[in-house]
């Protein structure tokens, strides 16, 4: 595990695979993502490193339901006091109640397919209780108010988390910064939408952008955001 501070506010967590992170504030404790089967207690362990125990944890927001974003939630919620929230397009996959769309590559790049069939096979989720079930554009109480964009593409539930007081915005997979380029995130159900969701993000203003997989960037993200949306032409 590496937990690497980003802001005295803001923790990334490095799992084996995937990534999450930590948002403290003065009263409550929110972490975005949990990553694949078994990373409780790595989270755990970045939360008592903090100075804090686990119990001190008050929300899971899952920016989506896939297996390497929500597949620690079950073991998270189980700790005293913590809510699971996420976007009520993705709710039925986190409860375990249908299965994630698989990803359709029409318009992808012939590597995007490449990279989906080498991937490695990620156990499933267990099923997690869901405590709120959020709508587009809903305010969550932390980080001075934190919007929820509706960032459908990737999944039809995938949200973004924008913390305009800090300049913060949570990605989840509609956004990518892998070895060093931030680009549209893979592995799309509805490519089309995935590309509006990204030019959407891009009109924010927004200094630190924390991607489901790549490195942060703690400076000047929209720059970064837009150049990335600027890859695309309409529909492509
Ligand atoms: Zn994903």
């Amino acid at each position: 595990m590496r937990t690497i501070e980003l802001s005295p506010r803001l923790h990334l967590i490095g799992f084996d695979f995937g990534q999450a992170y930590l948002w403290r504030d003065a009263d409550s404790l929110t972490l975005i993502d949990t990553g694949t089967v078994g990373s409780g207690e790595v989270i755990a362990e970045a939360i008592r490193g903090l100075g804090l125990v686990p119990g001190d944890l008050d929300r899971v927001v899952l920016t989506h339901a896939h297996e390497d974003h929500a597949g620690a939630a079950a073991e998270v919620e189980a700790w005293p006091g913590v809510t699971v929230i996420a976007h009520r397009l993705d709710v039925p996959v986190v409860r375990g109640e249908s299965t994630a769309a698989a990803p359709v590559f029409d318009g992808a790049p012939e590597w995007e397919r490449e990279l989906y069939a080498n991937k490695p096979a990620l156990p499933p989720a267990p099923p997690a209780r869901v405590a709120r079930e959020l709508e587009d554009d809903e305010v969550l109480d932390f980080g001075g108010g934190a919007r929820v964009i509706g960032v459908p593409g990737h999944t039809a539930g995938s949200i973004a988390l924008h913390l305009p007081e800090s300049g913060v915005l949570f990605t989840g997979d509609a956004v990518a910064n892998v070895g060093g380029r931030t680009t549209l995130g893979v592995f799309n159900t509805e490519r089309a939408r995935a590309v509006a969701s990204l030019r959407r993000l891009a009109e924010l203003d927004v200094e630190t952008a924390c991607f489901g997989h790549g490195e942060p960037i703690t400076r000047g993200a929209s720059v970064a955001l837009r150049d990335a949306a600027a890859a695309h032409v309409a529909g492509g």
